[in-house]
């Protein structure tokens, strides 16, 4: 880490950021997050009314624009055609860092592709804070994300990773998370499993165990938060 650094040089203009931000816990948000909010010409969100809360406890007031308005290819459009003018544009998603299972990752590439800069600006994400705070490998790991909601798609998907080495990470809903440790529970009864709920939140709860035992825990109470499981290795 470079402590000496003279004073950061202004936006880059025609710069698409990737700006992360918290996953539940507003302290996570990073100073170069606040900077570039603050300096952009413009905030693409996710869900304006959800970033324009956010803006405002941070004192921050900005135009937005919501990049799910009209389709993709259109949003992304707008999107290009303002860096090409010159303007600096901040995208944002509800929760987290843009692009991981969620809305961003076109857009870069099709900045990318149209010759336009794209500049990470990293922060909090649900696949980093479970994965670290698990207890399972670290050094190989494989991101699932959310498995498709249709039944035999699904199971294709899991049977699939079988052979993927190291953790793998899934994202899931509450809705889902009985439905998951069950498939869990029948493919891969003897792996250890983490399930990682609320993190960065008051009641952010990191258990461990097979996953019928998980299930079992799961079935005693109700079912709240949002949940990231993670599943060690065949030896872990
Ligand atoms: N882009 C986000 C990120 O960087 O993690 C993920 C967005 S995705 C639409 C939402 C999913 O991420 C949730 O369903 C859950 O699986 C996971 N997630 C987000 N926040 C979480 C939290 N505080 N605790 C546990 N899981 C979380």
């Amino acid at each position: 880490m470079d402590t000496n650094q003279t004073p950061l040089p202004p936006l880059r203009a025609g710069t698409l950021y990737l700006v992360a931000t918290p996953i539940g816990n507003l302290e996570d948000i990073t100073l170069r997050a606040l900077r570039v909010l603050k300096e952009c010409d413009v905030v693409a969100a996710e869900d304006t009314r959800h970033s324009g809360r956010l803006l405002e406890h941070f004192g921050i007031s900005k135009p937005l624009l919501s990049y799910f308005q009209f389709n993709e290819a259109r949003r992304s459009e707008e999107i290009l055609e303002r860096l090409r003018r010159g303007e600096k544009v901040a995208l944002v998603t509800d929760a987290g860092t843009p692009g991981i299972s969620d809305p961003g990752a076109r857009v870069a590439a099709a900045a990318l592709a149209a010759g336009l800069r794209v500049e990470a600006v990293p922060g909090p994400c649900a696949l980093v804070a479970a994965l670290t705070a698990s207890g399972l490998p670290t050094d190989e790991f494989h991101f699932v994300g959310f498995l498709s909601h249709k039944s035999g798609q699904r199971r294709r998907q899991l049977e699939g990773l079988r052979m993927v080495p190291g953790t793998l990470v899934f994202y899931e809903s509450p809705y889902r998370i009985i439905r998951l440790l069950e498939e869990l529970a029948e493919l891969y009864p003897a792996r250890r499993t983490v399930l990682a709920r609320e993190l960065t939140k008051k009641f952010e709860e990191i258990r461990a165990g097979l996953p019928a035992q998980l299930l079992g825990e799961l079935r005693e109470r109700a079912i709240k938060g949002e949940f990231v499981v993670l599943l060690g290795p065949e030896a872990a």
